[in-house]
């Protein structure tokens, strides 16, 4: 057996995507199903990106081969190969697509929710004990049966539920396939057959096979958080009006310690309160001479960066900013640019609209301004 590098090890991955996922009802393969603003296999391959996998081989389906193409065209080092009449067959041609390495990872490729932390410890089991297979404990109660007759009961706690990634040294897995001419239903019980002893990793009840048509449902992503933030200030003459970054022209501005950027302040608000950070009563207070009339869109930027490294992407936010005068409408377009350039977040992820009070209140006598945002972050995978 070859002997491997630990300091560098060469590892490769074999996505499985040959099925045709029929029982999800769709009319093209669940692989190609779009979640959130990605399909299933890009959801899959950005976590292999960013784990220690340094090649993959993706196992398709001939059918599909154009549609795989054109998705994987921005991934660096993926390849192509077709699969077999059973899952064995399909992983065993994608090991000798992917051709020898030292350690290979098989995934499946309806497996959109896996993390690189999850991938990562498996390849760290398959370098430490020759295997990594991922499982959870079994949560139902699993009997055998015999037509409609239950037979036997199982003791839950000694059952896991198997899930990929399954990792292993590349000779061995490869050999296991080689001689392996059953059904086998996982890539461990080919290993197991083969003689070798394989070792469980911790999963993620997350971690699900996308199997029926009622699993394509959570479109919203999972991890999802909610934020709300709201903000309001004194209009008054002799100052500029800023509104999400823009010096919108008006007989008076918006009075407070910063730039009072009404906007800007509750979309920041919306963000932290998502994340479980401190408001920005907290992280910039206005006792603090060096917020005195700071433009809050470097503020904004700097909640970014602490959303981000919190473990937070920006799914969408929403925002209205209340106001009786002057006309906003016009100005919508290139605040939706700005807040979406300083948030490096896309900027159909970004909803600014505007509302009067029909000249009711403060706001509706034209002596304050008032703003509401609300948003939706999605966990990021290494808190970067
Ligand atoms: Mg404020």
């Amino acid at each position: 057996m070859r002997s491997i590098d630990s300091e560098k090890p060469d590892i490769g991955a074999v996505i499985v995507c040959a099925g045709r996922g029929m029982r999800t009802g769709l009319a093209y393969n669940k692989i190609l199903y779009n979640i959130g603003q990605k399909t299933v296999l890009e959801t899959v391959l950005d976590k292999f990106v960013c784990s220690r996998v340094n090649r993959l081989t993706i196992v398709i389906s001939p059918a599909d081969e154009d549609a795989v193409k054109e998705l994987i065209s921005s991934y660096p080092n993926v390849g192509i190969c077709y699969g077999g009449d059973t899952r064995a067959k399909s992983v065993l041609n994608g090991l000798n697509a992917l051709g020898a390495c030292d350690i290979a990872v098989i995934h499946d490729g309806a497996r959109p929710f896996v993390t690189t932390d999850i991938i990562d410890a498996s390849i760290a089991s398959a370098l430490k004990y020759g295997s990594g297979v991922v499982a959870v404990p079994s949560v139902d109660t699993v009997k055998t049966v015999d037509g409609d007759k239950i037979v036997s009961s199982l003791p839950r706690e000694r059952l896991y539920n198997m899930q990929t990634p399954q990792t292993f040294v590349f000779d061995d897995i490869l050999k296991a396939y080689e001689n392996c001419d059953e059904k086998v239903t996982d890539d461990s019980e080919a290993y197991m057959r083969a003689g070798f002893t394989a070792h469980i990793v911790k999963g993620s009840y997350d971690n699900i096979k996308i199997t029926n048509a009622s699993d394509l449902i959570p479109s919203f992503p999972r991890g999802a958080r909610l934020g709300i933030g709201f903000d309001v200030h004194r209009l008054v003459a002799g100052r500029p009006l800023v509104i999400g970054g823009v010096v919108i022209p008006y007989d008076k501005g918006l009075d407070g310690h910063s730039d009072a950027d009404v906007l800007t302040h509750a979309v920041m608000d919306a963000l932290l309160s998502a994340a479980g950070l401190p408001d920005i009563g907290v992280l910039f207070p206005d006792t603090d001479d060096k917020y005195k009339g700071i433009s809050s869109v470097l503020l904004l930027k700097d909640v970014a960066k602490r959303v981000k490294k919190a473990g937070f992407n920006i799914v969408s936010i929403s925002a209205v900013v209340i106001a009786q005068s002057p006309k906003l409408s016009p100005h919508i377009a290139s605040i939706r640019e700005n807040l979406a350039t300083d948030l490096d977040a896309e900027l159909s992820a970004i909803n600014v609209s505007a509302t009067t009070t029909e000249h009711l209140g403060l706001i509706g006598s034209g002596d304050a301004m008032a703003a509401s945002a609300s948003c939706i972050l999605s966990e990021n995978d290494r808190g970067e």
